[in-house]
């Protein structure tokens, strides 16, 4: 046991008990997302957006995790906000055992997994990007080729002397850059882990620009570790 673990007792962050950050029996109570189209959010075999709704979308497939609601906004609470990385492996325990459950890890055999960047910062106050650790963790245990700094996020105003020190290893596109030397000539497809998905604006605008990059047919994916219900299964 470590010192930290002793001044600082771990527990569960939704029923309070000692031990871990999420118990065995309230990640029980997480609720599973069917596999379902991206867009319309019915079901869809391995969570591939469905041929008609590919006209709004360009995101290949999205896989979900689980329900994002007021219990697992706790969890997800914990981890976006307190700078704790416990819970970052926490998250990428459950959220690696979550996709083990499905077929999904083979469809995305031979992908280049990346993350959602945060702004520069946040990870500078963190220290550490939580979804990097949780993409090494998808990576190693699926065998995905992996890599978390393929894209940096834009700021509104960017000091022009960041932007050409960017610019040297980066390419500017709409809303994020992308690596120069970026080569995907060895991979079937590119696949985008994020932590909740809300509007989905966020992927869609990284799929932009990849398309931007390197053409309509690369295919995108992304992973999720919550969404919320669909609206009109609400009722
Ligand atoms: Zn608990
Ligand atoms: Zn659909």
């Amino acid at each position: 046991m470590y010192i930290l673990d002793l001044l600082f007792p771990k527990s569960c962050q939704i029923c309070k008990k000692e031990g871990q950050y999420l118990c065995n029996q309230c990640i029980k109570l997480f609720k599973k997302n069917l596999p379902e189209c991206y867009k319309c959010r019915k079901l869809s075999n391995l969570y591939i957006t469905h041929r008609l709704c590919k006209d709004d979308t360009n995101l290949n497939s999205v896989f979900v995790g689980w329900e994002y609601n007021d219990l697992t906004s706790l969890i997800l609470k914990k981890y976006k906000y307190s700078g704790v990385k416990d819970m970052a492996q926490t998250l990428s325990e459950i959220f690696v055992q979550r996709i083990a459950e499905t077929e999904y890890p083979k469809y995305l055999e031979g992908t280049l997994l990346t993350i959602v960047p945060i702004s520069r910062r946040r990870q500078k106050e963190r220290g550490f990007n939580q979804l990097s650790t949780i993409g090494k963790a998808v990576s190693e245990k699926f065998g995905y080729a992996f890599s978390d700094s393929i894209l940096i996020r834009k700021k509104d105003r960017e000091h022009q002397s960041v932007k050409n020190r960017l610019e040297r290893s980066y390419i500017n596109y709409s809303d994020f850059y992308i690596k120069k030397d970026l080569d995907i000539r060895d991979y079937k497809s590119i696949t985008v882990l994020d932590d909740v998905i809300t509007t989905g604006s966020t992927l869609e605008s990284i799929c932009l620009c990849f398309q931007k990059r390197f053409g309509n047919e690369i295919q995108v994916n992304a992973l999720c570790i919550f969404r919320g219900k669909p609206y009109y299964l609400s009722c």
